[in-house]
């Protein structure tokens, strides 16, 4: 293999395998999916770029392509939990700008970050509603 031919591999394997888990996550849906969708499109990259590679004849390529699925499984399905957790409390079309993915809302109050789950504030001690 030459170092051209290692370099091509590389961009299809992993630059064309990761671009469209990446667009759906964070282009497209911007959120994250349920692990049975994210199988879903990760099994989808993984047939068509396995069978691209069997035309190309490059068969030896399996196991970066299996961990381009495990990737793409984790872009597409981490923070689903706290995705549902949001969801269930805010509703699908009311999840405000300022809460973050990682299960942080900021205080309507002070703007201090608080758990998402926290109901007073423990900076300025205020209450904090559902409805901010
Ligand atoms: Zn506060």
């Amino acid at each position: 293999m030459t170092f051209l031919s290692i370099l091509i591999s590389l961009i299809f394997t992993w630059g064309l395998g990761l671009a469209l888990p990446l667009l759906l996550r964070y282009k497209f849906l911007k959120r994250p999916v349920s692990k049975g969708i994210a199988f879903l499109v990760v099994f989808l990259v993984y047939f068509v770029q396995f069978f691209i590679s069997l035309l190309a004849g490059n068969e030896g390529r399996h196991t970066a392509l299996g961990l381009v699925a495990i990737v793409n499984f984790g872009i597409l399905n981490k923070g689903y939990a706290e995705y549902l957790i949001k969801k269930s409390v805010y509703g699908k079309e009311e999840i405000p700008k300022d809460l973050d993915l990682e299960g942080h809302k900021n205080c309507p109050n002070c703007q201090n970050e608080v758990h998402i789950n926290a109901t007073i504030c423990n900076k300025c001690n205020k209450e904090i509603t559902a409805s901010i």
